[in-house]
């Protein structure tokens, strides 16, 4: 294969030069200055300062716990943020196409559609993994990039190593690696495999394993060729202090993180459980996230009934291969208790 990422950035991209921001110019060395450099509000609260627009700090350490160089590091404002940042970098609108493998995330199709750029769709196999031969003759001169959502939403599994690798190795694209659950799936993340591979990024979140939602942040790990494509057009304040200062002490608060993700896992063990029990319920498939997708006998009667007990599940009937599904999200010991009883409820 041949990889060129000249040939695939858009030209308007390529003849940039990005926003210099007054807090760019002048990076601190630690030593005190007068700033009266960014016509700031000069009374101290906490976040009078415009934050740092390459978030050093929070990369440093992010970098240390994922096993990569900051270099290899871009943050957004959610991963969504960083999905469209890609869009805008690589996909020239009404020229240019993007593929995707649903039953999968719906962002990258309603990127699509905001960037103007043809979403071509190769539905996954009845196992959920990628079709590759399909895949393989559906890409042509003008994809740019194949969206690959593993351990996959809606569906929980995690996708074969084998076949991304075929598709990292045949497509002249970028493979993107949508890793938002990695953290609960016993496969190895695709960061260390980063050197082999100079079309594959991946895409992490502080939303899911992590906690933090709320905050938004979304971590895009390529090489260093390609965080600096996607830097130019990334503006320049896209990460809040406040997120900058909570991610940090979230990411180095390993040991919370750890025992969330570990009581989680028993509760999908012990929610998956359950399910086996429920009359209506006709499979469960085998999750590596912090959800289950399982096929009812009426998905959309099903979810009405538990939103009468209080309980909001996600109903996935719509999707394809997902006909009569719903997606349980992993709660607490006693939101997990409160599903299952209403779901015995109605089992009788
Ligand atoms: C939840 C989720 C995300 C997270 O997006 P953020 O914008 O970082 O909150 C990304 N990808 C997938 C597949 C998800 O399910």
């Amino acid at each position: 294969m041949s990889f060129n990422l000249d040939k695939i950035t858009r030209e308007n991209v390529k003849g940039l030069s990005p926003y210099s921001s007054a807090r760019d110019e002048y990076v601190s060395d630690g030593s005190t200055m007068v700033f009266l450099d960014a016509n700031e509000n000069p009374f101290e609260n906490g976040v009078n300062r415009y934050p740092d627009p390459q978030q050093r700090g929070l990369k440093a350490i992010l970098a240390e716990e994922k096993g990569i160089k900051e270099e290899n590091i871009l943050l957004g404002n959610g991963s969504d943020e960083v999905l469209d940042l890609l869009f805008r970098a690589f996909c020239e609108p009404k020229q240019d196409n993007i593929i995707t493998l649903p039953p999968t995330y719906g962002m990258y199709k309603v990127l699509s559609g905001i960037n103007m750029v043809e979403n071509k769709e190769v539905l996954l196999t009845n196992d959920f993994q990628p079709n590759v031969e399909e895949i393989l003759k559906t890409i042509d001169s003008n994809s740019k990039l194949l969206f690959i959502c593993s351990p996959n939403n809606p569906t929980g599994n995690s996708l074969s190593t084998k076949k991304i690798e075929e598709l990292l190795n045949s497509f002249n694209g970028l493979v993107v690696i949508d890793e938002a659950y990695i953290d609960f799936s016993s496969e190895e993340s695709w960061t260390s495999r980063l050197s082999e591979f100079p079309n594959l990024i991946i895409t992490q979140t502080l939303s899911k394993a992590y906690g933090m939602a709320g905050i938004r942040l979304g971590i895009c790990i390529a090489s260093a060729e390609i965080i600096a494509v996607v830097n130019k057009i990334k503006p320049p304040y896209n990460v809040n202090q406040l997120t900058q200062e909570k991610a940090t002490l979230r990411v180095l608060d390993r040991d919370a993180v750890k025992n969330e993700v570990r009581q989680i896992l028993t509760e999908r063990v012990k929610l998956e459980e359950a399910l086996k029990t429920v009359s209506f319920v006709e499979k469960i498939y085998p999750s590596d996230a912090n959800f289950i997708l399982a096929k009812v006998d009426d998905a959309s009667l099903r979810y009405d009934q538990l939103l009468e007990k209080g309980v909001v599940v996600r109903n996935r009937t719509t999707q394809p291969l997902c006909e009569n599904s719903l997606r349980f999200t992993v709660g607490t010991e006693k939101e997990n208790v409160s599903l299952i009883n209403a779901l015995k409820t109605l089992s009788n």
